[in-house]
């Protein structure tokens, strides 16, 4: 853990919608903005790190915030504590994922759920919280707001420096055959812009761009070929393609 937190970047996605840009593993986290509550979408990797973030949301805002976790990998939950008291939402697999990750015990369990859609009101602007199916994990919430083209879409797009995925975006919580359709979803609700859950916000010409060649390797994964079959095939480098196949088999 650090014990002092870097500071972020935010970017004005439009009128109170904001992202945050973060040096630890190129994090990307949300600030929605109404006219009487705010949502902090993610919250950093450790206590340090979520004051570092509700210290820079308290100098956008002196509203009270809610707190959406996208899933509940370490990078995007653990810093929840530093929101607290608040609500907190995700879906039940995402409270299920934190309960049961001994490293997590700092971290209450979420205890507002959201198994398909849920919308919350933050005064004169409405967010929608959407479970697009199991994908980069079983848990996944996006984070529509609709008056302003933005979808903030966690880890089901990341946009690393040189590529689009990493050997990190497939693990066993990982299930890369309904990923595809996820990103369908997230296209579905017709975004002016996405916000990744690491790296700069994209477009999306950038999401379908990325949906392709996934849909393929997620048909490599299924063809259940020899590892060196599929890295030959693959459309991703050797690193990123055994990752997608282990994510497979421990499944
Ligand atoms: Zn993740």
């Amino acid at each position: 853990m650090s014990a002092v937190a870097e500071q972020g970047r935010w970017i004005e996605l439009g009128a109170g919608v904001l992202a945050r840009r973060h040096a630890e593993l190129d994090l990307t986290t949300g600030l929605v903005i109404g006219a009487k509550a705010c949502l902090a979408i993610d919250t950093r990797g450790d206590a340090a790190q979520g004051a570092e973030l509700a210290r820079a949301i308290r100098e956008r805002t002196p509203l009270p915030w809610s707190v959406v976790l996208t899933h509940a990998h370490f990078d995007h939950a653990f810093g929840t504590p530093a929101f607290r008291p608040c609500p907190v939402w995700a879906h039940p697999g995402c409270r299920a994922a934190l309960a049961a990750d001994p490293a997590a015990t700092e971290v209450a369990p979420p205890e507002e759920l959201v198994a398909g859609s849920a919308v919350l009101n933050l005064g004169g602007r409405i967010v929608r919280l959407i479970h697009l199916g199991p994908a980069h994990t079983d848990h996944d919430l996006v984070v529509q707001v609709p008056d302003a083209g933005v979808v903030f879409a966690g880890d089901l797009v990341e946009h690393e420096p040189g590529g689009s995925f990493s050997s990190e975006s497939f693990g066993a919580d990982t299930t890369i055959s309904g990923w595809p359709a996820a990103l369908d979803g997230i296209l579905a609700l017709r975004p002016r812009i996405v916000v990744p859950g690491h790296g700069e916000p994209v477009d999306p010409e950038f999401v379908a761009a990325q949906r392709e060649p996934l849909a393929e390797l997620a048909g490599l994964c299924a063809a259940g070929l020899a590892p060196e079959d599929a890295v030959a095939r693959s459309p991703y480098p050797r690193a990123v393609t055994l990752a997608a196949l282990a994510s497979v088999s421990r499944s």
